[in-house]
């Protein structure tokens, strides 16, 4: 199957999936995450459309950055952890980050992008599980995470993420998904942009898009199994 397949393919399942769940196809955005795969790849589906992807290192998709960065209408967003020291080149190369989870992290992103004379759009990684290798605020963080992030001008917060436990079953996903929408429910009176639920990976975001997610990021069901070299 190519690049292009694929994406017609996943356009066809969300919107499947959004009717299923009474909701519209338009409030449900299709992310690509490209992460180990070629700047080819991202080009291939930058003519099928597609223009929301998803890179997981920054210095990865600073590789990548030369061969994508001309492309028009492109909206990347860094969708893996970002350490202190790569916070200027993020806020440089990626249109929006998608994973903050430290006041001193998003401190560094708001110089960063006063500098560049550019706001960014955020969202808070929430950790719902209790494993060890996962990034993310723990839930009751939250309101004081979000009340920390007002100061912070060049930065526009606008929804939580979460990445659940991995299983084969989706269904396993489901009371994460379910969680996550609570959290933002409960927090949008005080901060009404936080409307986004960035939730549901290639094979549970049917299970997501039925739980409210507004963004599913996926990657192998475009691109392909990934490998790691
Ligand atoms: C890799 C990755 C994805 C995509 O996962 P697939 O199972 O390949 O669809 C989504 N979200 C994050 C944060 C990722 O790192």
């Amino acid at each position: 199957m190519s690049i292009a397949s694929n994406i017609e393919r996943l356009r066809n399942e969300v919107a499947d999936a959004c009717a299923r769940a009474n909701r519209r196809a338009e409030d449900v955005a299709l992310m690509a995450v490209s992460k180990m795969h070629p700047a080819e790849a991202i080009l291939e589906a930058h003519a099928a459309g597609q223009r929301l992807f998803g890179e997981n290192r920054v210095q990865e998709a600073q590789a990548k950055s030369a061969q994508i960065a001309q492309l028009e209408g492109l909206d990347l967003h860094l969708i893996g952890p970002l350490q202190n020291n790569k916070t200027a080149k993020a806020a440089e190369i990626f249109h929006a980050i998608d994973a903050v989870d430290s006041l001193k992290t998003a401190e560094r992103l708001n110089s960063a992008a006063q500098a560049l004379g550019k706001t960014l759009p955020l969202l808070i990684e929430v950790k719902l599980s209790h494993e060890e290798t996962k990034h993310g605020l723990a839930p009751e963080e939250l309101p004081a995470f979000l009340d920390g992030l007002q100061p912070f001008s060049f930065l526009k917060p606008q929804g939580l993420m979460t990445v659940p436990p991995w299983s084969d079953d989706p269904e396993t996903a489901r009371p994460y998904f379910q969680h996550l929408r609570r959290l933002r429910d409960e927090n949008v009176a005080q901060h009404p942009n936080l409307t986004q639920l960035s939730m549901g990976m290639s094979h549970d975001f049917r299970v997501a898009i039925e739980e409210g997610s507004t963004t599913v990021r996926i990657g192998t069901a475009i691109f392909g199994k990934r490998s790691y070299v």
